[in-house]
């Protein structure tokens, strides 16, 4: 628990499943109040938003796409008139879509940057304006992956994405830094969410994915929720512009593990 987040008031994207459900969870067991986005799933939203005063906090679910530019106001709006402020803001929406990178139409490509760079984009101006509306030292936190680092080939687009996450993050990290706001991304590595749930039904995919991990496991969506409550409380009041990857050892070039090469 870190107590300075008692009653700060956050937003998190795409929090109606997997890592927001997660980080939603953490956030109401710090006492804080969280306005819920979601996509599509309101009775996910709506689940985790019980879930979130069951552990202490309080919630409110709103329905908006984070690729747009009026989605990304109306959940600022939503904690203005629920909660009063707005202290901590989540880009963590996401998904992914795999395909040979010569036959990717560009639809798809589209898609995948519009929810996972242009989405945090949008999150971070929409909290940006507010924070310095107000003078405020607020913090943001970007939801990216391993895949910021590590090419992913048949996800090219993802991978682009995560790749302009990380440097829009260290970009406006310092940008904003002279006035306290804090941003800063986390990585995840291969976690137990539905967006791996086809994948990590397939005992082969599986175990593939597992050898790539040197901590020889799928990691949990709380582990990367303990993440973002430290980078949203001032335990980590002197760190800007990092990405906290949270993958069990899987940046680290496991292909060497065992003393290979
Ligand atoms: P998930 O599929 O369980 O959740 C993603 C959420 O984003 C869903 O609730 C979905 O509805 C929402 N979303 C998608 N498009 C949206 C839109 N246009 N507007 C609003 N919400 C939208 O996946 P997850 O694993 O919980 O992923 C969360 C984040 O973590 C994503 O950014 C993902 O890229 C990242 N990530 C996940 C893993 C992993 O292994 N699970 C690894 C690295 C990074």
């Amino acid at each position: 628990m870190y107590t300075d987040l008692k009653n700060k008031i956050a937003v998190i994207t795409g929090g109606s499943k997997g890592i927001g459900n997660a980080i939603a969870n953490r956030f109401g067991q710090e006492h804080m109040s969280v306005v819920i986005n979601y996509n599509s799933d309101e009775a996910g939203a709506q689940k985790v938003a019980e879930e979130v005063a069951d552990n202490g906090g309080q919630a409110t679910i709103v329905k908006a796409d984070v690729s747009t530019e009026n989605g990304n106001q109306e959940l600022l709006r939503a904690a203005l008139d629920k909660f009063g402020d707005l202290d901590v803001w989540v880009n963590n929406a996401g998904m992914e879509i795999k395909s040979p990178t010569h036959k990717l139409s560009l639809e798809d490509w589209n898609k995948v940057i519009s929810i996972n760079e242009t989405g945090v984009f949008l999150g971070a101006k929409t909290a940006l304006n507010y924070f310095k509306g107000k003078n405020k030292k607020g913090n943001i936190i970007n939801v990216s992956s391993v895949h910021e680092q590590i090419p992913w080939p048949t996800f090219a687009s993802y991978a682009a994405a995560k790749g302009g996450v990380k440097l829009f993050t260290q970009t406006i990290a310092m940008e904003y830094a002279k006035e306290g706001i804090r941003v800063n991304a986390i990585g995840p590595g291969a976690i137990n969410t539905p967006i791996n749930a086809k994948k990590f039904a397939d005992k082969a995919q599986l175990d593939q994915t597992v050898s790539m991990v040197p901590m020889n496991r799928i990691g949990k969506p709380e582990e990367v929720a303990a993440g973002a409550a430290w980078l949203a409380s001032d335990e980590s009041s002197y760190v800007t512009g990092i990405t906290l990857f949270i993958d069990g050892g899987m940046t680290l070039y496991p292909a060497f593990k065992d003393g290979q090469g």
